[in-house]
């Protein structure tokens, strides 16, 4: 069971990139400096701070108070106020981490381990934390939505969406990974212990209400899933406007199941053929629902003939049931067709998951920590050798970052006193 939410009081605090440490010593003896710095610093990044209702932000920022934090040696750290609504936020310079002593030097080590793969305990050894440390640092980043970190990013809310269930395992039971897409980027990562429609619309209606409190007329055009019918009643029950498709790919994948008691060469070779016919559908300018109809019956006319009449009457079936699902990918070019990218997603996830059994207890903060689990996914750049090397997922996409520095990145954007402006600043 997931641990009910508490609800905390709102989380103000701003992570600023002083770059040199020195130059934060040299500003934290002047007021004024610093002050301007930090206003700077915002107004560069083009975001606003999170002021209370009331506010409209228009109002001056003073400094306020300050603090020293003994665990990190007395460093001082200073707090800013909105002269209007009295809001106070914490300026925290990049080389602190939020109620942590651990420097994010060592955090970022730790969690690109933890994101390669290797297993909290591995982390923790070789970066000298314990694995509860690096287990909570995890899942302080996942008390920040992906939508909230990711509309910082710039990047607009997906009209398309993949949509899929992960299948996982806390101990000995079966849990589930709802999971939203959208290319390279991860926008909803859920956790449910039930594989119902019910719970599965709980799960992505997070994500729907997290979307519509930053776009208020938010609307999915598109969602392909892989045809479970949970899962399709839950985007039907969330999103009812929305054109509903089946992943190409996974039809691919069924067919040889449906060809039961054929050779292996015959199924290969009727395999082949039906990717070759989705193919040339999609490949088509026009009229393309009406040629996958046509050809669709031709292949079960075909199965009927060549294979047997049993055979054909199962495929045949099969088609009625899942046409509809295949019609909507064609009948929108803007459709996505495969759900590839989400599958990747999840295989990325499962080495992870699989890595860190131990942390799978009931009372765990499984949310949380898949939750953080995905902003490194989608922030973490990939490697040298792959095909967008260097890049992160937010940045294949078209998104914006702060800082070249993805562990800043991270830091900032998990900020909970910034909110993006709603347009950047290009003035
Ligand atoms: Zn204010």
């Amino acid at each position: 069971m997931e641990q009910p939410a508490k609800a905390p009081r709102q989380n103000r605090t701003i992570t600023v990139d002083f770059q040199d440490p020195c130059t934060y010593f040299r500003l934290i003896s002047d007021g004024k400096a610093f002050v301007e710095f930090v206003l700077a610093f915002i107004l560069a990044l083009g975001f606003q701070l999170y002021h209370k209702a009331s506010c409209n932000g228009g109002g001056c920022l003073t400094r306020h108070s300050h603090y020293a934090r003994i665990r990190l040696g007395g460093l001082t750290i200073w707090r800013i106020q909105c002269t209007s609504c009295k809001a106070v936020f914490t300026v925290l310079p990049q080389f602190v981490l939020r109620y942590r002593r651990m420097s994010p030097d060592v955090a970022q080590q730790a969690l690109i381990a933890t994101h390669g793969g290797l297993s909290l305990e591995w982390c923790a050894t070789i970066c000298h934390i314990s694995p509860m440390a690096l287990y909570r640092l995890i899942c302080a980043l996942g008390q920040h939505s992906l939508v909230t970190v990711l509309v910082k990013c710039r990047l607009p809310l997906p009209t398309y969406i993949l949509v899929d269930e992960k299948h996982s395992h806390c101990l000995t039971d079966r849990v589930y990974l709802p999971t939203i897409a959208s290319g390279r980027v991860i926008w909803h990562l859920g956790y449910s212990a039930c594989k119902s429609a019910a719970a599965f619309t709980e799960s992505y209606g997070v994500f729907q209400q997290m979307a519509l409190n930053h776009e208020p007329s938010y609307q999915v055009k598109g969602a392909l899933t892989d045809g479970f019918d949970s899962t399709v009643s839950s985007m039907r029950t969330l999103f009812p406007k929305a054109r509903l498709g089946f992943c190409l790919r996974h039809a691919l994948n069924k067919l040889p199941e449906k060809l039961v008691g054929v050779s292996a060469s015959v199924r290969r070779g009727l395999r082949a053929k039906f990717h070759a016919l989705l193919h040339r559908c999609r490949q088509r300018k026009s009229l393309r629902v009406v040629a996958l109809g046509q050809r669709l019956r031709h292949f079960a006319h075909r199965i009927a003939m060549t294979v047997s009449e049993a055979h054909g009457a199962r495929i045949r079936h099969w088609f009625e049931t899942k046409k509809a699902g295949w019609y909507a990918v064609l009948e929108d070019p803007r459709m996505p067709a495969m759900s590839t990218v989400l599958d990747q997603a999840h295989n990325a996830m499962d080495r992870k998951l699989f890595a860190m059994k131990g942390f799978h207890h009931p009372g765990g903060s499984q949310g949380a920590f898949l939750t953080g689990l995905a902003h490194l996914y989608n922030l973490i750049p990939y490697q040298r050798r792959a095909l967008n090397a260097g890049k992160c997922g937010v940045e294949v996409e078209g998104g914006v970052l702060p800082t070249p520095d993805w562990m800043i990145n991270l830091q900032i954007l998990t900020s909970g006193g910034y909110r993006c402006a709603l347009e950047p600043p290009n003035h």
